[in-house]
């Protein structure tokens, strides 16, 4: 088996069809939209299941990846210090282009990291990476409840997640991870109709843009959004038969 991390198999500047058959090699690297999403869900399964198997964190990996990086996913995260990208989805060095922010809030320099992943390296799958118990959006909750916005730049991320909560009250939603699940649909549609560069990518069918919620306590993500929409569909694990 192929493995970037072994000598002489550095991934070159452009990736190589015919597309592999990464299914369940955590050291494979995903080429398409879809195994990036498989390798996602699998590695989160690993980690659930408390049998992480680190994959890419090796020195000579390290040395491997120096040269350039092709990660397989960009992951618009929120800041959690719970969240952190490559321990919820078991991947290592290379593997994900990771952007957080409070409440995975999005602006110029959110969007121009993105674009700079999908254009220039390529990454096929873009995945906004929200949680439970949200403390951003809770912050937001409260801020529009009492009309009393917190100062400094802090305001700008209240700000930033009022448009979930107007759509959430329109929706007749009122339970906080329900309207963590709608800040997250928010997230990739405004990502979407802010980039016209991603919005391109997408349209050409060479990027995804997928919504995941994380449970905190039990360590699983679970779609709720995606654009194209059939996006959501790939290789959606039985997360409940992985627990079980
Ligand atoms: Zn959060």
């Amino acid at each position: 088996m192929s493995r970037p991390g072994s000598p002489g198999t550095q991934p070159g500047p452009e990736r190589s069809l015919p597309v592999p058959d990464t299914s369940g090699d955590p050291f494979a690297v995903p080429v398409t939209r879809e195994q990036a999403l498989a390798e996602l869900h699998a590695g989160n399964r690993r980690f659930v299941t408390g049998a992480p198997r680190h994959p890419n964190q090796d020195a000579g990996h390290r040395a491997a990846v120096a040269d350039g990086q092709h990660p397989f996913a960009v992951i618009v995260g929120c800041s959690d210090s719970r969240l952190a990208a490559e321990i919820i989805f078991d991947r290592g060095l290379g593997d994900l282009f990771v952007v957080r922010t409070a409440g995975h809030t999005i602006g110029p320099e959110v969007l121009g990291s993105v674009e700079y992943a999908v254009t220039v390296l390529r990454t096929p799958l873009v995945v906004v990476l929200g949680h439970d118990s949200c403390g951003a959006v809770q912050a937001a909750r409260a801020a529009d409840a009492t009309g009393n916005p917190p100062g400094g730049h802090l305001r700008a991320v209240v700000e930033a997640v009022v448009p979930s909560l107007r759509r959430a009250a329109a929706e007749g939603v009122d339970e906080i991870d329900r309207i963590v699940d709608i800040h997250i649909a928010y997230t990739v549609e405004a990502m979407v109709d802010s980039s016209a560069v991603l919005a391109a990518e997408v349209a050409a069918g060479r990027c995804a843009v997928v919504g995941m919620s994380y449970r905190l306590a039990a360590g699983e993500v679970r779609t709720v959004a995606g654009v194209p929409a059939d996006a959501v569909d790939v290789a959606e694990p039985a997360a409940s038969a992985a627990l079980a």
